[in-house]
């Protein structure tokens, strides 16, 4: 917006200086400059400066009319002078801003289609949620940055005072006995309640928060900028919310089924690499498989060691 601004008035100040030098000497010499002036400015307006092209139009419009304008009051050029200088002046404004809108026209559509074809790149067809590929180009970035930025503030999160909240939770869901969803009510049912499980984890989280399907029946959540009673207080809210849910798959027929949680908490848990980050969310979830499923597991690290907490939820 402000550069939009910045170059409009950089352009209409410019062709307004061509002519008003002009006009100050009030010679015919330099009117024959300020018009060829004139013309160099537009081609600037209409070749480099990236505006939208009803601004492109006004300014030159503008510009056209006042040089018009002041010609026509300070050296009353003749009528055929005066005839071509219109002319030319007014059919460069509008072929100017023909070919500014043919290329904003066209690059808004390269711009859209490359998005577009980005979006779907990570965006899984079946749940519309973000895809393995999403986790690995942008989120891998923004979980090193906090990574990084928590390190920088390290003395202040060993300072026993420190109520600083921000945590990113990161938590692997995986469906139990899913298999068993497929044999007894077929493929497509499983797919159903696949569809309903990323609708009802979407719909529990916050807009900033990232969910993702990894791939078969297992779904990634991002909790960022969070504190731990909030990440806890989500595991127990989603577990009871998944296990109370009736997924409806076909002839209105439901089903019940549950998850299993793993889940990291960062910065608790000291890592920089983002592999070992996910391979201890899997470690903790596939504790929760051991211990019997429908239920979560936190790991902790102290001293290399590795320690699990139940998250307890309503069943
Ligand atoms: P566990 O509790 O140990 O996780 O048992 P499980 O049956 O959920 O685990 P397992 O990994 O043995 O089976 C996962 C099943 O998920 C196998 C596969 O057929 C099914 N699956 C994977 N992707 C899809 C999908 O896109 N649609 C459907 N309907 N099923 C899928
Ligand atoms: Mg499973
Ligand atoms: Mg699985």
């Amino acid at each position: 917006k402000y550069s939009t601004f910045i170059s409009s008035s950089m352009i209409l100040v410019t062709g307004c200086s061509v002519t008003i030098m002009a006009a100050v000497s009030g010679k015919y010499e330099y009117f024959t400059s300020a018009y060829s002036g004139l013309f160099i400015v537009m081609f600037f307006l209409f070749s480099f400066i990236r505006i939208h092209f009803i601004y492109t139009f006004f300014i030159a419009l503008s510009l056209s009319i006042s040089y018009l304008i002041v010609e026509n009051l300070i050296i009353h050029p003749s009528e055929n002078v005066q005839l071509v200088h219109t002319f030319s002046l007014i059919s460069a404004t509008f072929i100017g801003t023909l070919i500014a809108y043919s290329v904003e026209y066209q690059s808004k559509r390269e711009y859209l289609l490359k998005k577009l074809l980005s979006e779907s790149l990570v965006t899984d067809t079946l749940t519309n949620l973000h895809n393995r590929r999403y986790f690995e180009q942008v989120l891998v970035e923004d979980i090193s940055n906090f990574i990084q930025k928590t390190e920088l503030t390290e003395d202040k999160r060993n300072n026993e005072n420190n109520t600083e909240s921000s945590k990113y939770g990161i938590l692997m869901i995986d469906i139990d006995k899913f298999k068993n969803i497929n044999d007894t009510f077929g493929h497509h049912s499983g797919d159903l309640v696949l569809i309903q499980l990323a609708t009802l984890l979407r719909n529990n989280v916050r807009t900033s928060d990232d969910v993702l399907r990894l791939g078969g029946e297992e779904f990634l959540i991002v909790l960022k900028q969070t504190s731990e009673e909030y990440i806890t207080g989500f595991i127990r809210k989603i577990g009871s919310a998944i296990s109370n849910y009736n997924f409806i798959i076909e002839n209105d027929i439901t089903v019940n089924c549950t998850v299993s949680i793993g889940l990291v908490v960062v910065p608790f848990i000291k890592t920089n690499n983002i592999g070992k980050l996910i391979q201890y969310a899997d470690k903790a979830l596939y504790h929760s498989k051991d211990m019997g499923r429908n239920r979560g597991y936190r790991l902790y690290t102290k001293n290399d060691e590795v320690y699990f907490e139940e998250m307890f939820w309503d069943k």
